[in-house]
């Protein structure tokens, strides 16, 4: 496929960010851009095949999207491929004219408190990996039968994913593509009660509107909320929050919520309880999570006027066997990539990466999606946010190529079949696109059988066996 003439770019990661920008580079470039795309697994989509909750399907049907970008004849996948152990930074600028990382936010946040080690305390990343069947998360052990109450800490979309795969019942996740070890453990799951907590107020909540009504809506959960906490909070006036429609009927929700009357005897509980911190997580006898202490807060104008959560005095215990700690994704540092530790993501303006020391452009470098902007908004953000450093590749590499200057940005090596056969040489087990289609309907024929989308597969070695069938 290699054109001498053409502008070669290496996207890294196979997330929605990652297909966005390759999608963009191909149908945006006046000139002839070849786009390979790097991925540490042999799967693509990243978060939408292992962050989506099983139960949104619709949501996942954004893959068609990237099917098309990775149908382009100048798109090519290597899978299985990790940057910074089969490949380098170094290689790359050698082979190719620019590279966008896109590798996302892969990390919990801690909460940097004591207890939070003890067996029973998981992070939300963890835990959505595990039921969604990403290999590094396989080998989870979560121990759903000791406890009756879960705490979810976080006041987020992913809190209340994971509190609502812990009341799903198995006929409501039967239909879906949860990994089939998780299902195994959800349906034997003693879980009563979901306690989700949030250090704010409602009005401060990160929660969208449909993802709060589908709490509301559950089979054989109820939704509880307590009108006294809920207008304590409220009292507090937030002015950005009164501008903010998404808030306004978050409020309106949780207030529709607080006045529903107890469901009947025996069905599960999700309690949404506001204006709490953990300050630590205490061990039973057993050595495992018993319960979670938490400061009662208040709230306060912090810096540029918004409300934080300030602790009182005040002290609350809650007895439960599982925490869940969903406060936000963190970003890894790639070998020979700037990082910006505080914030967990690549320093960079507009996508083209600039060093954090001295704040100079790295030639040649650009990120997209929550490594370039932090773990923030939906799958369809990382569209408009793939433009913007598209628009900055695209303008850095037009003129230079027009103008003489190009030399300065040209790889030493720009040549594709030089490139693929180093990725083979280092990594044997290189899955392509051919071999992800293996997978893909490997996966979804086991599915068929059972009325599920697919059945996935859910460990390195098995993937590898699938698409063997199909590489060359
Ligand atoms: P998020 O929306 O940023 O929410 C993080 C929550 O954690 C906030 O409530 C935050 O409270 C709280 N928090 C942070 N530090 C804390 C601490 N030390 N102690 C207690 N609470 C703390 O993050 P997320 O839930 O991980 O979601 C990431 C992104 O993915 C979001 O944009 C989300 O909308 C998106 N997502 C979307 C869907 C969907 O569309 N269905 C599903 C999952 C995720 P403060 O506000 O007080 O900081």
């Amino acid at each position: 496929m290699s054109d001498e003439s053409a502008i070669r770019i290496a996207v890294i990661g196979s997330g929605p960010a990652g297909f966005y920008a390759a999608g963009h580079l191909l149908k945006d470039s006046q000139a002839t851009i070849e786009v390979d795309m790097l991925e540490r697994l042999p799967t693509p989509w990243g978060l939408v095949r292992s962050g989506v909750a099983p139960d949104h399907p619709k949501i996942k049907s954004v893959t068609r999207v990237y099917e098309k970008t990775a149908a382009h004849p100048r798109f090519r996948y290597f899978g299985n491929v990790t940057f910074g152990e089969h490949v380098s930074r170094e290689d790359l600028l050698e082979h190719y004219h620019a590279i966008v990382y896109a590798t996302g936010s892969p990390l919990d946040r801690p909460l940097g408190i004591p207890g939070e080690e003890l067996p029973g305390s998981h992070a939300a990343t963890e835990f959505v990996g595990w039921y969604n069947g990403h290999p590094d998360h396989t080998g989870l052990e979560v121990d759903l039968v000791s406890a009756e109450r879960a705490i979810v800490i976080g006041n987020g979309n992913v809190a209340l994913d994971v509190a609502r795969m812990l009341v799903l019942t198995p006929e409501e996740l039967a239909p879906t593509d949860t990994a089939d070890h998780a299902l195994e453990v959800l349906a034997r799951s003693r879980v009563r009660e979901v306690v989700v907590v949030g250090r704010r107020g409602p009005a401060q909540a990160a929660f969208t509107n449909p993802e709060l009504l589908e709490l509301g809506e559950l089979t054989d959960a109820d939704v509880v909320v307590d009108p006294e906490e809920l207008e304590r909070a409220l009292a507090v006036h937030d002015e950005a929050a009164e501008q903010d429609v998404t808030s306004r009927r978050n409020v309106e929700i949780l207030r529709e919520y607080s006045q529903r009357t107890a469901g009947a005897e025996g069905r599960r509980r999700v309690v949404l309880r506001f204006l709490l911190s953990p300050t630590e997580l205490i061990a039973g006898d057993d050595g495992a999570l018993a319960a979670v202490e938490l400061a009662r807060n208040e709230l306060v104008a912090g810096e540029g006027g918004a409300l934080r959560a300030k602790a009182t005095e005040q002290r609350e215990t809650i007895p439960a066997g599982l925490v869940f700690r969903a406060i936000g994704y963190r970003g890894i540092p790639l070998p020979g990539v700037p990082f910006d530790e505080r914030r967990g993501v690549i320093p960079n303006e507009g996508g083209r990466i600039v060093r954090a020391d001295t704040g100079e452009q790295q030639a040649r470098e650009y990120v997209v999606g929550w490594i370039k902007r932090g773990p923030s908004g939906v799958i369809g953000t990382n569209k408009k946010d793939a433009q913007e450093t598209v628009d900055a590749i695209l303008a850095d590499l037009g003129p230079a190529s027009s103008n003489g200057s190009a030399a300065a940005l040209h790889p030493s090596s720009p040549d594709a079949d030089a490139l693929e056969r180093l990725l083979r040489e280092r990594q044997p087990d290189l899955v392509t696109y051919e071999g992800w289609s293996a997978i893909d309907r490997y996966e979804r024929e086991l599915g068929e059988r059972s009325g599920r989308p697919r059945v996935k597969l859910t460990r390195i070695e098995e993937m590898l066996r699938v698409a063997a069938s199909e590489e060359p």
